[in-house]
């Protein structure tokens, strides 16, 4: 039964990332949906396609 035993080193590492990942986030509001979503303290968007969105909408606004 090999695959049940626990490694100590890993876990430890992957407590200590999450742990970490964690104290960083905080609840934003997405710039474009409006949606509330747990991000970093500097993100701006819930997921990558409203980033693209916010891209595409800056593109377009610049062309006019
Ligand atoms: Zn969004």
């Amino acid at each position: 039964m090999g695959r049940f035993i626990k490694n100590p080193m890993t876990e430890k590492i992957t407590a200590g990332a999450t742990l970490a990942s964690m104290r960083k986030k905080e609840l934003k509001k997405c710039v474009v949906c409006r949606e509330e979503f747990l991000g970093l303290k500097r993100a701006k968007f819930c997921s990558n396609k409203c980033k693209q969105k916010d891209k595409y909408q800056r593109s377009k606004l610049k062309e006019k």
